[in-house]
Protein backbone atom coordinates (compact mmCIF):
# COMPACT_ATOMS: atom_id res chain seq x y z
CA UNK A 1 0.00 0.00 0.00
CA UNK A 2 2.74 2.89 -0.68
CA UNK A 3 1.51 5.48 -2.80
CA UNK A 4 3.90 6.50 -5.50
CA UNK A 5 2.74 9.78 -5.01
CA UNK A 6 0.07 12.35 -3.40
CA UNK A 7 -2.67 13.54 -5.82
CA UNK A 8 -1.40 17.03 -6.44
CA UNK A 9 1.71 16.32 -7.57
CA UNK A 10 1.39 14.96 -11.16
CA UNK A 11 2.23 17.03 -14.22
CA UNK A 12 3.00 15.98 -17.94
CA UNK A 13 6.31 15.33 -17.32
CA UNK A 14 5.15 12.01 -15.66
CA UNK A 15 3.68 10.96 -19.20
CA UNK A 16 4.08 7.28 -19.65
CA UNK A 17 5.11 6.18 -15.70
CA UNK A 18 3.43 3.52 -13.72
CA UNK A 19 1.94 5.59 -10.31
CA UNK A 20 -0.05 4.51 -7.78
CA UNK A 21 -2.16 6.63 -5.67
CA UNK A 22 -4.72 6.67 -2.41
CA UNK A 23 -7.14 8.71 -0.81
CA UNK A 24 -10.65 9.29 -1.35
CA UNK A 25 -13.09 8.99 -4.33
CA UNK A 26 -13.93 12.31 -4.00
CA UNK A 27 -16.40 12.93 -7.10
CA UNK A 28 -17.24 10.04 -9.61
CA UNK A 29 -18.79 10.26 -13.24
CA UNK A 30 -20.05 8.11 -15.80
CA UNK A 31 -19.50 8.91 -19.34
CA UNK A 32 -20.79 6.73 -21.62
CA UNK A 33 -19.68 3.64 -19.95
CA UNK A 34 -16.57 5.77 -19.14
CA UNK A 35 -15.95 5.72 -15.00
CA UNK A 36 -14.01 9.00 -14.13
CA UNK A 37 -13.02 8.89 -10.34
CA UNK A 38 -11.44 12.01 -9.10
CA UNK A 39 -9.12 10.83 -6.58
CA UNK A 40 -8.13 13.41 -3.35
CA UNK A 41 -5.52 13.06 -0.31
CA UNK A 42 -4.68 15.63 2.08
CA UNK A 43 -2.36 17.64 -0.73
CA UNK A 44 -5.08 17.05 -3.89
CA UNK A 45 -7.01 15.25 -6.64
CA UNK A 46 -5.88 13.90 -9.94
CA UNK A 47 -8.67 12.17 -12.46
CA UNK A 48 -8.70 8.43 -13.01
CA UNK A 49 -10.14 6.95 -15.61
CA UNK A 50 -11.52 3.39 -16.00
CA UNK A 51 -12.10 2.93 -19.74
CA UNK A 52 -13.59 -0.56 -21.06
CA UNK A 53 -11.65 -0.26 -24.11
CA UNK A 54 -8.48 -0.84 -22.35
CA UNK A 55 -9.32 -2.42 -19.22
CA UNK A 56 -11.59 -5.27 -18.38
CA UNK A 57 -15.30 -4.60 -18.06
CA UNK A 58 -14.92 -6.35 -14.31
CA UNK A 59 -12.84 -3.44 -13.71
CA UNK A 60 -14.95 -0.71 -14.55
CA UNK A 61 -18.21 -2.40 -13.10
CA UNK A 62 -16.38 -1.93 -9.48
CA UNK A 63 -14.92 1.50 -10.03
CA UNK A 64 -18.67 2.11 -10.99
CA UNK A 65 -19.81 0.85 -7.72
CA UNK A 66 -18.10 2.96 -4.88
CA UNK A 67 -19.47 4.89 -3.31
CA UNK A 68 -18.50 8.95 -2.96
CA UNK A 69 -15.34 8.77 -0.05
CA UNK A 70 -14.45 5.76 0.13
CA UNK A 71 -10.59 4.77 0.28
CA UNK A 72 -9.18 3.56 -2.77
CA UNK A 73 -5.84 2.60 -4.12
CA UNK A 74 -5.07 2.70 -7.49
CA UNK A 75 -2.43 1.64 -9.96
CA UNK A 76 -2.23 2.85 -13.92
CA UNK A 77 -0.47 5.01 -16.25
CA UNK A 78 -0.14 8.53 -16.52
CA UNK A 79 -1.74 10.31 -20.15
CA UNK A 80 -2.59 13.30 -21.04
CA UNK A 81 -6.22 13.97 -20.80
CA UNK A 82 -7.80 14.10 -23.78
CA UNK A 83 -7.90 17.37 -26.33
CA UNK A 84 -10.39 20.10 -24.38
CA UNK A 85 -11.22 18.49 -21.64
CA UNK A 86 -7.94 20.21 -19.00
CA UNK A 87 -8.98 21.42 -15.99
CA UNK A 88 -7.14 24.43 -15.77
CA UNK A 89 -8.53 24.62 -11.31
CA UNK A 90 -6.42 22.29 -10.22
CA UNK A 91 -2.83 21.80 -10.48
CA UNK A 92 -2.79 18.32 -12.31
CA UNK A 93 -6.00 19.30 -14.50
CA UNK A 94 -3.30 18.49 -17.35
CA UNK A 95 -3.29 14.38 -17.01
CA UNK A 96 -4.97 11.60 -15.83
CA UNK A 97 -4.06 8.27 -14.64
CA UNK A 98 -5.57 5.43 -16.58
CA UNK A 99 -6.05 2.65 -14.07
CA UNK A 100 -5.15 -1.03 -14.13
CA UNK A 101 -5.86 -1.73 -10.49
CA UNK A 102 -8.20 -1.02 -7.87
CA UNK A 103 -8.30 -1.88 -4.28
CA UNK A 104 -11.12 -0.67 -2.35
CA UNK A 105 -9.37 0.13 1.21
CA UNK A 106 -12.39 0.86 2.79
CA UNK A 107 -16.03 1.47 1.86
CA UNK A 108 -17.44 4.63 3.07
CA UNK A 109 -21.39 4.57 3.44
CA UNK A 110 -23.64 7.44 2.29
CA UNK A 111 -22.39 10.73 3.89
CA UNK A 112 -24.64 12.70 5.68
CA UNK A 113 -23.52 15.74 3.44
CA UNK A 114 -21.26 16.35 0.34
CA UNK A 115 -17.84 17.48 0.71
CA UNK A 116 -16.94 17.50 -2.94
CA UNK A 117 -18.28 20.57 -3.59
CA UNK A 118 -17.75 23.66 -2.16
CA UNK A 119 -20.46 25.78 -2.77
CA UNK A 120 -22.97 22.98 -1.35
CA UNK A 121 -20.55 22.26 1.47
CA UNK A 122 -20.77 26.14 2.49
CA UNK A 123 -24.36 25.77 2.78
CA UNK A 124 -24.40 22.78 5.45
CA UNK A 125 -25.66 23.29 8.34
CA UNK A 126 -22.55 24.11 10.96
CA UNK A 127 -24.28 22.00 13.43
CA UNK A 128 -24.19 18.64 11.30
CA UNK A 129 -20.78 19.89 10.59
CA UNK A 130 -19.66 19.65 13.98
CA UNK A 131 -21.58 16.55 14.39
CA UNK A 132 -19.28 14.98 11.64
CA UNK A 133 -16.54 17.52 12.16
CA UNK A 134 -14.08 14.69 10.70
CA UNK A 135 -15.88 14.78 7.08
CA UNK A 136 -16.24 18.51 7.02
CA UNK A 137 -12.34 18.31 8.08
CA UNK A 138 -12.06 16.58 4.59
CA UNK A 139 -13.25 19.47 2.75
CA UNK A 140 -10.14 21.16 1.11
CA UNK A 141 -11.20 24.50 2.57
CA UNK A 142 -10.76 23.49 6.35
CA UNK A 143 -7.72 21.32 5.63
CA UNK A 144 -6.01 24.53 4.58
CA UNK A 145 -6.95 26.18 7.63
CA UNK A 146 -5.42 23.39 9.37
CA UNK A 147 -2.51 23.22 7.21
CA UNK A 148 -2.01 27.32 8.18
CA UNK A 149 -2.38 26.82 11.29
CA UNK A 150 0.30 24.38 11.85
CA UNK A 151 2.38 26.35 9.80
CA UNK A 152 1.74 29.62 11.85
CA UNK A 153 2.40 27.89 14.94
CA UNK A 154 5.68 26.62 13.12
CA UNK A 155 6.85 29.74 12.15
CA UNK A 156 5.66 31.45 15.90
CA UNK A 157 8.44 29.03 17.27
CA UNK A 158 11.28 29.18 14.59
CA UNK A 159 11.39 33.33 15.25
CA UNK A 160 10.96 32.57 18.88
CA UNK A 161 13.62 30.75 19.46
CA UNK A 162 15.77 32.93 16.99
CA UNK A 163 15.00 35.46 19.79
CA UNK A 164 16.11 33.98 22.60
CA UNK A 165 13.19 32.74 24.07
CA UNK A 166 12.77 29.04 26.06
CA UNK A 167 9.18 27.84 25.38
CA UNK A 168 7.89 26.84 28.60
CA UNK A 169 4.55 24.60 29.24
CA UNK A 170 3.34 26.24 32.39
CA UNK A 171 0.08 24.40 34.37
CA UNK A 172 -2.60 24.00 33.42
CA UNK A 173 -4.09 22.56 36.76
CA UNK A 174 -4.01 25.58 38.64
CA UNK A 175 -6.38 27.25 41.39
CA UNK A 176 -9.10 29.93 41.43
CA UNK A 177 -8.09 33.75 41.38
CA UNK A 178 -11.32 35.11 39.88
CA UNK A 179 -10.24 38.44 38.09
CA UNK A 180 -12.50 38.50 35.42
CA UNK A 181 -14.14 35.88 33.77
CA UNK A 182 -15.81 32.56 35.04
CA UNK A 183 -12.99 29.96 35.65
CA UNK A 184 -13.86 26.03 35.45
CA UNK A 185 -13.30 23.97 38.39
CA UNK A 186 -12.06 20.29 38.66
CA UNK A 187 -12.79 18.81 42.02
CA UNK A 188 -9.76 17.46 44.27
CA UNK A 189 -10.41 13.71 45.25
CA UNK A 190 -8.00 14.15 48.02
CA UNK A 191 -9.52 16.95 49.86
CA UNK A 192 -12.96 17.45 49.79
CA UNK A 193 -14.18 21.10 48.77
CA UNK A 194 -10.95 22.16 47.44
CA UNK A 195 -10.82 22.52 43.63
CA UNK A 196 -8.70 23.31 41.20
CA UNK A 197 -9.18 25.99 38.17
CA UNK A 198 -7.98 25.91 34.78
CA UNK A 199 -5.76 28.94 34.00
CA UNK A 200 -7.68 31.67 32.38
CA UNK A 201 -3.86 32.87 30.99
CA UNK A 202 -0.37 31.78 32.74
CA UNK A 203 -0.48 35.28 33.37
CA UNK A 204 0.86 34.82 37.30
CA UNK A 205 3.02 31.46 36.08
CA UNK A 206 5.06 33.56 33.38
CA UNK A 207 5.46 36.54 35.93
CA UNK A 208 6.84 34.43 38.29
CA UNK A 209 9.09 32.74 35.58
CA UNK A 210 10.46 36.00 35.00
CA UNK A 211 11.42 36.21 39.27
CA UNK A 212 12.80 32.85 38.60
CA UNK A 213 15.60 34.54 36.12
CA UNK A 214 13.99 32.89 32.36
CA UNK A 215 13.95 36.57 31.23
CA UNK A 216 12.37 35.38 27.53
CA UNK A 217 9.21 32.94 27.89
CA UNK A 218 6.63 32.25 25.11
CA UNK A 219 4.22 29.49 24.95
CA UNK A 220 1.21 28.38 22.58
CA UNK A 221 -0.68 28.04 25.63
CA UNK A 222 -4.32 26.81 25.93
CA UNK A 223 -6.44 28.94 28.25
CA UNK A 224 -9.92 28.73 29.55
CA UNK A 225 -12.91 30.99 30.15
CA UNK A 226 -15.90 30.15 31.43
CA UNK A 227 -17.76 32.85 29.43
CA UNK A 228 -21.90 32.30 28.19
CA UNK A 229 -20.31 32.11 25.00
CA UNK A 230 -20.93 35.21 22.70
CA UNK A 231 -20.50 34.20 18.49
CA UNK A 232 -16.96 33.92 18.40
CA UNK A 233 -15.81 32.61 21.51
CA UNK A 234 -14.53 29.42 22.67
CA UNK A 235 -14.58 28.19 26.18
CA UNK A 236 -10.81 27.06 25.11
CA UNK A 237 -8.99 28.92 23.25
CA UNK A 238 -4.81 29.20 22.15
CA UNK A 239 -2.95 31.99 23.57
CA UNK A 240 1.02 32.95 21.72
CA UNK A 241 2.01 33.98 25.36
CA UNK A 242 5.21 36.09 25.90
CA UNK A 243 7.17 37.63 28.66
CA UNK A 244 10.36 39.33 28.50
CA UNK A 245 12.77 40.83 31.58
CA UNK A 246 14.61 44.02 31.49
CA UNK A 247 12.46 45.50 28.96
CA UNK A 248 10.41 48.61 27.71
CA UNK A 249 7.33 48.86 25.87
CA UNK A 250 8.58 49.67 22.41
CA UNK A 251 10.47 46.25 22.74
CA UNK A 252 7.48 44.43 23.14
CA UNK A 253 6.34 46.61 20.39
CA UNK A 254 9.57 45.66 18.19
CA UNK A 255 9.27 41.70 19.13
CA UNK A 256 5.70 41.47 18.22
CA UNK A 257 5.60 43.32 14.46
CA UNK A 258 8.77 41.08 14.05
CA UNK A 259 6.83 38.13 14.99
CA UNK A 260 3.71 39.00 12.60
CA UNK A 261 5.91 40.47 10.03
CA UNK A 262 7.33 36.61 9.77
CA UNK A 263 4.37 35.05 10.17
CA UNK A 264 2.24 36.82 7.65
CA UNK A 265 5.37 36.46 4.88
CA UNK A 266 6.01 32.48 6.00
CA UNK A 267 1.60 31.48 5.54
CA UNK A 268 0.32 33.95 2.89
CA UNK A 269 4.08 35.72 1.56
CA UNK A 270 2.73 39.22 2.73
CA UNK A 271 5.45 42.05 3.45
CA UNK A 272 3.71 43.69 6.43
CA UNK A 273 5.35 47.12 6.58
CA UNK A 274 6.37 47.69 10.32
CA UNK A 275 6.67 49.72 12.50
CA UNK A 276 3.18 49.67 13.19
CA UNK A 277 1.17 52.58 13.57
CA UNK A 278 0.23 54.00 16.96
CA UNK A 279 -2.78 55.25 18.20
CA UNK A 280 -3.66 55.89 22.31
CA UNK A 281 -6.83 55.22 23.52
CA UNK A 282 -8.31 58.48 23.54
CA UNK A 283 -7.38 58.81 19.16
CA UNK A 284 -9.24 55.33 19.03
CA UNK A 285 -12.04 56.42 20.27
CA UNK A 286 -12.63 60.29 19.17
CA UNK A 287 -11.47 58.86 15.63
CA UNK A 288 -13.28 55.76 15.36
CA UNK A 289 -15.26 55.05 18.57
CA UNK A 290 -13.93 51.79 19.54
CA UNK A 291 -10.50 50.88 20.40
CA UNK A 292 -10.34 48.41 17.90
CA UNK A 293 -10.49 50.70 14.93
CA UNK A 294 -10.69 48.88 11.74
CA UNK A 295 -8.47 51.68 9.72
CA UNK A 296 -8.64 50.51 6.37
CA UNK A 297 -11.56 52.94 5.53
CA UNK A 298 -11.59 56.47 6.89
CA UNK A 299 -15.34 57.71 8.05
CA UNK A 300 -13.47 59.45 10.95
CA UNK A 301 -16.04 61.15 13.65
CA UNK A 302 -15.74 64.39 14.17
CA UNK A 303 -16.19 66.77 16.99
CA UNK A 304 -18.61 69.67 17.30
CA UNK A 305 -18.98 70.13 20.75
CA UNK A 306 -17.78 74.04 20.15
CA UNK A 307 -20.21 74.51 16.77
CA UNK A 308 -23.14 73.32 18.79
CA UNK A 309 -22.34 74.74 22.86
CA UNK A 310 -24.98 77.50 21.85
CA UNK A 311 -27.00 75.39 19.41
CA UNK A 312 -31.23 76.36 19.23
CA UNK A 313 -31.22 72.57 18.85
CA UNK A 314 -31.67 72.00 22.64
CA UNK A 315 -30.73 68.02 22.40
CA UNK A 316 -27.45 69.08 21.17
CA UNK A 317 -26.74 72.56 23.87
CA UNK A 318 -28.61 70.53 26.18
CA UNK A 319 -25.77 67.66 25.99
CA UNK A 320 -22.62 69.99 25.51
CA UNK A 321 -24.49 71.77 29.14
CA UNK A 322 -24.77 68.11 31.02
CA UNK A 323 -20.48 67.46 30.18
CA UNK A 324 -21.27 65.88 26.97
CA UNK A 325 -19.79 65.88 23.57
CA UNK A 326 -21.30 66.26 20.18
CA UNK A 327 -20.22 64.06 17.43
CA UNK A 328 -21.07 63.46 13.81
CA UNK A 329 -19.66 60.97 11.16
CA UNK A 330 -20.24 61.44 7.23
CA UNK A 331 -21.99 58.20 5.76
CA UNK A 332 -20.70 59.06 2.55
CA UNK A 333 -23.01 58.11 -0.58
CA UNK A 334 -25.47 55.88 2.03
CA UNK A 335 -27.95 59.10 2.09
CA UNK A 336 -30.56 55.68 -0.08
CA UNK A 337 -30.82 54.15 3.43
CA UNK A 338 -33.49 52.02 4.11
CA UNK A 339 -35.82 53.18 6.79
CA UNK A 340 -35.63 49.14 8.11
CA UNK A 341 -31.52 50.15 8.04
CA UNK A 342 -31.96 53.48 9.96
CA UNK A 343 -34.29 52.05 12.35
CA UNK A 344 -31.13 49.49 12.68
CA UNK A 345 -28.69 51.97 13.84
CA UNK A 346 -31.18 53.75 15.98
CA UNK A 347 -31.41 50.35 17.73
CA UNK A 348 -27.32 50.47 18.23
CA UNK A 349 -27.74 54.42 19.46
CA UNK A 350 -30.20 53.21 21.79
CA UNK A 351 -28.44 50.17 23.33
CA UNK A 352 -25.62 52.41 24.40
CA UNK A 353 -28.60 54.77 26.34
CA UNK A 354 -29.29 57.20 23.49
CA UNK A 355 -32.61 57.93 22.88
CA UNK A 356 -32.83 58.74 19.76
CA UNK A 357 -30.33 59.05 16.35
CA UNK A 358 -30.44 62.14 14.88
CA UNK A 359 -29.56 62.19 10.78
CA UNK A 360 -29.59 64.24 7.87
CA UNK A 361 -29.75 62.71 4.31
CA UNK A 362 -28.10 65.11 1.41
CA UNK A 363 -30.71 64.92 -1.00
CA UNK A 364 -31.53 66.95 -4.36
CA UNK A 365 -29.05 69.39 -3.06
CA UNK A 366 -31.25 69.48 0.11
CA UNK A 367 -30.18 68.40 4.10
CA UNK A 368 -33.68 66.22 4.77
CA UNK A 369 -33.58 66.00 8.65
CA UNK A 370 -36.21 67.16 11.13
CA UNK A 371 -33.42 68.97 12.96
CA UNK A 372 -31.86 71.05 10.31
CA UNK A 373 -34.10 73.86 10.75
CA UNK A 374 -32.69 74.45 14.29
CA UNK A 375 -29.37 75.22 12.82
CA UNK A 376 -27.71 78.31 11.70
CA UNK A 377 -25.51 79.07 9.22
CA UNK A 378 -22.78 78.82 11.12
CA UNK A 379 -23.05 75.05 12.58
CA UNK A 380 -24.54 74.69 8.54
CA UNK A 381 -20.70 75.89 7.41
CA UNK A 382 -18.91 73.87 10.31
CA UNK A 383 -20.69 70.47 9.07
CA UNK A 384 -20.26 70.95 5.74
CA UNK A 385 -16.44 71.90 5.98
CA UNK A 386 -15.32 69.10 8.62
CA UNK A 387 -17.11 66.12 7.66
CA UNK A 388 -16.81 66.86 3.28
CA UNK A 389 -20.53 67.16 3.16
CA UNK A 390 -21.74 66.38 -0.77
CA UNK A 391 -24.80 64.96 -2.61
CA UNK A 392 -25.83 61.79 -1.71
CA UNK A 393 -23.99 61.99 2.16
CA UNK A 394 -25.99 60.43 5.03
CA UNK A 395 -24.47 62.78 8.52
CA UNK A 396 -25.22 60.55 11.55
CA UNK A 397 -24.81 62.29 15.09
CA UNK A 398 -24.45 61.37 18.75
CA UNK A 399 -24.79 63.73 21.58
CA UNK A 400 -24.00 62.44 25.00
CA UNK A 401 -21.05 61.86 27.52
CA UNK A 402 -18.19 61.19 25.61
CA UNK A 403 -17.32 57.33 25.99
CA UNK A 404 -21.17 56.78 24.99
CA UNK A 405 -21.33 59.12 21.70
CA UNK A 406 -18.00 57.67 20.73
CA UNK A 407 -19.48 53.88 21.08
CA UNK A 408 -22.35 54.83 19.23
CA UNK A 409 -20.73 55.90 16.59
CA UNK A 410 -18.65 53.77 16.51
CA UNK A 411 -21.00 50.63 16.20
CA UNK A 412 -22.79 52.70 13.61
CA UNK A 413 -19.63 53.46 11.92
CA UNK A 414 -18.78 50.12 11.50
CA UNK A 415 -22.63 49.02 10.16
CA UNK A 416 -22.53 52.09 7.94
CA UNK A 417 -19.10 50.10 6.44
CA UNK A 418 -20.99 47.24 5.92
CA UNK A 419 -23.81 48.56 4.00
CA UNK A 420 -21.42 50.96 1.76
CA UNK A 421 -19.22 47.55 0.61
CA UNK A 422 -22.46 46.00 -0.18
CA UNK A 423 -23.69 48.55 -2.30
CA UNK A 424 -20.25 48.45 -3.84
CA UNK A 425 -19.40 52.42 -2.85
CA UNK A 426 -16.88 50.74 -0.12
CA UNK A 427 -14.38 48.39 -0.96
CA UNK A 428 -11.52 46.60 0.91
CA UNK A 429 -8.99 44.65 -0.46
CA UNK A 430 -8.81 41.56 1.05
CA UNK A 431 -5.16 41.14 1.18
CA UNK A 432 -5.25 44.51 3.60
CA UNK A 433 -3.71 44.10 6.53
CA UNK A 434 -4.04 47.47 8.74
CA UNK A 435 -1.69 47.06 11.72
CA UNK A 436 -1.80 49.27 14.79
CA UNK A 437 -0.94 49.75 18.32
CA UNK A 438 -3.27 51.15 20.29
CA UNK A 439 -1.44 52.89 23.63
CA UNK A 440 -2.15 54.95 26.99
CA UNK A 441 -5.19 53.41 28.38
CA UNK A 442 -6.50 54.42 31.41
CA UNK A 443 -4.92 51.70 34.12
CA UNK A 444 -8.46 51.76 36.26
CA UNK A 445 -11.79 52.02 34.92
CA UNK A 446 -14.71 52.66 37.45
CA UNK A 447 -17.92 50.17 37.99
CA UNK A 448 -20.63 52.37 39.32
CA UNK A 449 -22.70 49.85 39.81
CA UNK A 450 -20.36 48.22 42.35
CA UNK A 451 -18.98 51.86 43.54
CA UNK A 452 -15.05 50.98 42.90
CA UNK A 453 -12.90 51.11 40.78
CA UNK A 454 -11.45 48.00 38.48
CA UNK A 455 -8.25 47.16 36.17
CA UNK A 456 -8.73 48.07 32.57
CA UNK A 457 -6.54 45.11 31.91
CA UNK A 458 -5.40 43.30 34.48
CA UNK A 459 -4.03 43.89 38.29
CA UNK A 460 -0.13 43.03 37.06
CA UNK A 461 -0.11 45.65 34.71
CA UNK A 462 2.00 48.40 35.57
CA UNK A 463 1.12 52.60 36.17
CA UNK A 464 2.70 54.73 34.18
CA UNK A 465 6.12 55.49 36.78
CA UNK A 466 5.20 59.13 37.30
CA UNK A 467 1.39 58.39 38.08
CA UNK A 468 2.34 55.88 40.90
CA UNK A 469 1.75 58.46 43.14
CA UNK A 470 -1.60 59.54 42.46
CA UNK A 471 -2.70 55.76 42.10
CA UNK A 472 -5.19 56.28 45.85
CA UNK A 473 -5.38 60.47 45.08
CA UNK A 474 -6.80 60.43 41.82
CA UNK A 475 -6.91 56.82 40.43
CA UNK A 476 -8.95 58.15 36.84
CA UNK A 477 -5.69 60.20 36.28
CA UNK A 478 -3.40 57.16 36.64
CA UNK A 479 -2.26 56.01 32.81
CA UNK A 480 -1.22 51.65 32.42
CA UNK A 481 1.58 50.63 30.35
CA UNK A 482 -0.76 48.77 28.66
CA UNK A 483 -0.96 48.33 25.02
CA UNK A 484 -3.16 46.01 22.33
CA UNK A 485 -2.45 44.99 19.22
CA UNK A 486 -5.30 45.39 16.39
CA UNK A 487 -5.61 44.61 12.83
CA UNK A 488 -8.43 45.14 10.90
CA UNK A 489 -10.53 45.95 13.67
CA UNK A 490 -10.18 42.88 15.12
CA UNK A 491 -8.05 43.16 18.73
CA UNK A 492 -5.18 40.52 18.32
CA UNK A 493 -3.93 40.75 21.59
CA UNK A 494 -3.09 42.49 24.21
CA UNK A 495 -0.40 42.92 26.88
CA UNK A 496 2.01 45.66 29.52
CA UNK A 497 4.76 45.80 31.75
CA UNK A 498 4.22 44.71 35.00
CA UNK A 499 4.46 46.22 38.32
CA UNK A 500 7.31 44.22 39.81
CA UNK A 501 7.43 46.18 42.96
CA UNK A 502 5.74 44.36 46.06
CA UNK A 503 4.79 47.80 47.36
CA UNK A 504 2.94 48.95 44.25
CA UNK A 505 1.18 45.36 43.71
CA UNK A 506 -0.31 45.58 47.44
CA UNK A 507 -1.35 49.05 47.26
CA UNK A 508 -2.86 47.83 44.16
CA UNK A 509 -4.59 44.80 45.26
CA UNK A 510 -5.65 46.21 48.92
CA UNK A 511 -5.71 50.40 48.45
CA UNK A 512 -7.13 51.00 44.56
CA UNK A 513 -8.88 47.59 44.10
CA UNK A 514 -9.70 46.93 47.64
CA UNK A 515 -9.31 43.49 47.98
CA UNK A 516 -8.93 42.87 51.68
CA UNK A 517 -5.84 42.31 53.22
CA UNK A 518 -6.59 38.08 53.67
CA UNK A 519 -8.17 37.11 50.03
CA UNK A 520 -5.57 38.99 48.60
CA UNK A 521 -3.17 37.06 50.43
CA UNK A 522 -4.97 34.04 49.12
CA UNK A 523 -5.16 34.34 46.01
CA UNK A 524 -1.70 36.05 45.07
CA UNK A 525 0.06 35.54 48.45
CA UNK A 526 2.97 33.93 46.87
CA UNK A 527 3.28 36.10 44.66
CA UNK A 528 3.83 39.03 46.80
CA UNK A 529 6.35 36.99 48.24
CA UNK A 530 8.33 36.07 44.98
CA UNK A 531 8.50 39.80 44.96
CA UNK A 532 10.56 40.24 48.00
CA UNK A 533 13.58 38.09 46.41
CA UNK A 534 14.73 39.75 43.30
CA UNK A 535 11.72 40.16 40.79
CA UNK A 536 13.51 41.91 37.58
CA UNK A 537 11.11 44.75 35.94
CA UNK A 538 9.42 42.32 33.08
CA UNK A 539 5.98 42.52 30.52
CA UNK A 540 4.69 40.51 28.32
CA UNK A 541 1.98 40.02 25.68
CA UNK A 542 -0.37 37.48 24.40
CA UNK A 543 -1.97 37.25 20.88
CA UNK A 544 -5.34 35.08 20.66
CA UNK A 545 -3.22 32.39 18.14
CA UNK A 546 -7.31 31.34 16.90
CA UNK A 547 -7.92 34.84 16.24
CA UNK A 548 -5.31 35.27 14.47
CA UNK A 549 -5.30 32.35 12.43
CA UNK A 550 -9.27 32.92 11.07
CA UNK A 551 -7.31 36.55 9.70
CA UNK A 552 -4.55 34.27 7.96
CA UNK A 553 -7.59 32.03 6.43
CA UNK A 554 -9.87 35.24 5.58
CA UNK A 555 -12.61 33.38 7.79
CA UNK A 556 -14.94 35.32 10.17
CA UNK A 557 -15.30 32.32 12.30
CA UNK A 558 -12.83 30.97 14.90
CA UNK A 559 -14.31 27.43 14.62
CA UNK A 560 -12.97 27.25 11.36
CA UNK A 561 -9.73 26.95 11.99
CA UNK A 562 -10.00 24.55 15.23
CA UNK A 563 -10.30 21.20 14.91
CA UNK A 564 -12.86 20.74 17.08
CA UNK A 565 -14.60 23.75 18.15
CA UNK A 566 -17.21 23.89 20.40
CA UNK A 567 -20.95 25.55 20.17
CA UNK A 568 -22.19 28.44 21.27
CA UNK A 569 -23.37 26.68 24.33
CA UNK A 570 -19.88 24.71 24.55
CA UNK A 571 -20.93 21.46 23.66
CA UNK A 572 -18.78 19.13 21.69
CA UNK A 573 -21.44 17.77 18.82
CA UNK A 574 -19.01 14.86 17.83
CA UNK A 575 -18.28 13.41 21.28
CA UNK A 576 -20.94 14.80 23.22
CA UNK A 577 -19.00 16.00 25.96
CA UNK A 578 -19.66 17.53 28.04
CA UNK A 579 -21.53 14.10 29.48
CA UNK A 580 -22.50 12.63 32.86
CA UNK A 581 -20.34 11.13 35.23
CA UNK A 582 -20.45 8.10 36.74
CA UNK A 583 -22.03 7.98 40.98
CA UNK A 584 -18.50 6.26 41.80
CA UNK A 585 -17.21 9.00 40.21
CA UNK A 586 -19.19 11.61 42.07
CA UNK A 587 -18.45 9.82 45.32
CA UNK A 588 -14.90 9.57 44.30
CA UNK A 589 -14.57 13.50 44.45
CA UNK A 590 -17.13 14.33 47.41
CA UNK A 591 -19.99 15.98 44.59
CA UNK A 592 -23.33 15.61 44.97
CA UNK A 593 -25.75 17.16 41.90
CA UNK A 594 -28.66 18.62 42.30
CA UNK A 595 -31.35 18.83 39.38
CA UNK A 596 -29.89 17.45 36.59
CA UNK A 597 -31.72 17.30 33.61
CA UNK A 598 -30.04 14.32 31.79
CA UNK A 599 -30.26 10.87 32.69
N1 LIG B 1 -2.59 37.53 30.32
C1 LIG B 1 -3.09 38.55 29.46
C2 LIG B 1 -4.31 38.02 28.72
O1 LIG B 1 -4.52 36.82 28.65
C3 LIG B 1 -2.11 39.00 28.45
C4 LIG B 1 -0.92 39.65 29.06
O2 LIG B 1 -1.05 40.61 29.83
O3 LIG B 1 0.19 39.22 28.70
O4 LIG B 1 -5.06 38.78 28.14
Amino acid sequence: MKRTHHCNELRPEHIGQTVTLTGWVHSKRDLGGVIFIDIRDREGRTQSVFDPQDVPQDLCDRAAALHSESVIEVTGSVRHRPEGTNNDKIPTGQVEVLVSALKLLNHAEVLPFVVDDPEIASKVNEELRLKFRYLDLRRPEMMRNLRLRSKAATATRVFMEEQGFLEIETPTLFKSTPEGAREFLVPNRREPGTFYALPQSPQQFKQVLMVAGVERYFQLARCYRDEDLRADRQPEFTQIDIEMSFIEREDIYALIEGLLKQIWKVSLGIDVPTPFKRLSFQEALDRYGIDKPDTRFEMHIQDFTEEFRNSQFKVFSGAVAGGGVVKALNAKGLACVTQGQMETMTEYAKGFGAKGLAFIKVENGEWKSPIVKFFGDAEREALTAKLGIEEGDLILFAADQWLTACEILGRIRLYAAELLQQQGKLSIDPKRFDFLWVVDFPLLSFDKENNRWYSSHHPFTAPVAEDIPLLTSDPKAVRGQHYDVVVNGVELGGGSIRIHQRDVQKTVFEDVLQIPPDVAQTRFGYMLEAFKYGAPPHGGIALGFDRLIALLCGTPSIRDVIAFPKTAKGTCLMTDSPGMAEPRQLRDLHLEVKGAKRE
